[in-house]
């Protein structure tokens, strides 16, 4: 079957015993070949400071926390780049909190740095890493204006956005009752606009938050609508909820291997035909990582070897030989990918500097 309808999908999430079995065996007629792909990258938050308080969220801080990164410079930036062309990183994968410029101390120092807004500081610290390094810029911080897009387009290889969950009800729960930038209409407006825009996007799905079946098989519908009109997204992440003591739902139970078995195989079948690929990260995972390739997956995302998951602070990622131990043990073969999939790298994606930019980095794969 190649065409899912919303009832076969939610029966592959809801599957139970051995028709669990029976979905995962029906992905492997999408595996092209048993490469299994990651990104090197180094991990650069250049401000932890977010508008929106999201009840799983590790990663912002209070502009009054003293640790609190309010504003890196671009010659901080710059020497972790610098570091990072030595481990042979080729994505700089840039992370910041939405609409930080919002708060008067990222102002402030924006200000102070001349300029009086975040998107074009961001512009100008991925024109930098093009301009002084061999990496490529992968931005993601948030929901942009079309014209923000239409800026940060142009010195990014690829750019990423999680749509979480398609569902508005989740604004009201502990996940996204304080979020306005979590409505997901703001969301899938963004991913859409990315598609016109022609960027090779990220995007994925985060379970374990609230959501029912019903509303996983929407959110993934919701991409897929997106994606077969723009052809844009280029890997599916499938995220778990993972619980800690300082995050405001440390209570909530984090998703079972056989909510995440489900939803990969699901995301794996409905995404077969598109040739987009699905991602599970190996650091919240570790124990259990090789089943997700079993069940369709086929990438683990950007890893780092000199820089931690600002994100999922408390789960370190595997070394690059581990990940390749765990990889080969399952039957498969690790290689690394560019933060941009090949598909994308020509002149219909990327501006003439990206595609010299990125052609050479392929070349020297
Ligand atoms: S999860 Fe992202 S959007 Fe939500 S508060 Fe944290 S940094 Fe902000």
């Amino acid at each position: 079957m190649t065409n899912y309808s919303k009832e076969d999908i939610l029966s592959i999430l809801n599957a139970k015993d051995s028709d669990i079995l029976k979905y995962m065996n029906q992905t492997a007629q999408y595996r092209k070949d048993n490469l299994i792909t990651y990104s090197k990258n180094v991990f650069i938050p250049l401000t932890e400071i977010c508008r929106n308080d999201c009840g799983y969220c590790n990663f912002k801080k209070d502009p009054s926390d003293k640790e609190a990164i309010i504003l890196k410079t671009k010659e901080e930036v710059l020497n972790e780049l610098k570091i990072a062309e030595k481990y042979g990183c080729k994505e700089a994968l840039f992370t910041f909190g939405e609409d930080a410029d919002e708060e008067e101390v990222v102002l402030k120092r924006l200000n102070e740095f001349g300029y009086d807004n975040m998107v074009d500081y961001v512009v100008d610290i991925c024109q930098m890493t093009l301009d002084e390094t061999s990496l490529l810029p992968h931005s993601n911080g948030g929901n942009f204006s079309y014209e923000a897009l239409e800026k940060l387009k142009e010195v990014n290889a690829s750019m990423g956005l999680m749509l979480e969950n398609s569902s508005k009800r989740l604004m009201e729960l502990p996940t996204h009752n304080k979020s306005p930038g979590k409505n997901p209409e703001l969301r899938l407006e963004t991913i859409t606009n990315a598609g016109k825009l022609k960027i090779p996007y990220t995007t994925g799905i985060l379970i374990g938050i609230g959501e029912t079946t019903e509303e996983i098989a929407e959110s993934l519908f919701a991409i897929k609508e997106i994606n077969d009109e723009y052809g844009h997204i280029q890997e599916i992440i499938i995220q778990n909820f993972t619980s800690t003591q300082d995050i405001e739902m440390c209570d909530w139970p984090e998703p079972s291997l056989l909510d995440m078995i489900r939803t990969v195989t699901a995301a794996t079948l409905l995404f077969g035909d598109s040739d987009v690929s699905i991602q599970v990260p190996p650091n919240l995972n570790y124990d259990t990582a090789q089943v997700f390739l079993l069940c369709g997956a086929d990438d683990w995302g950007g890893v780092s070897p000199l820089s931690q998951d600002y994100v999922n602070p408390t789960s370190p990622w595997p070394t690059l030989d581990m990940l390749d131990d765990l990889t080969a043990d399952a039957g498969f073969e690790l290689i690394e990918r560019l933060c941009i999939y090949e598909k994308y790298i020509n002149d219909e994606w990327l501006n003439d500097a990206l595609l010299e930019k990125t052609l050479n980095l392929l070349k020297h794969q």
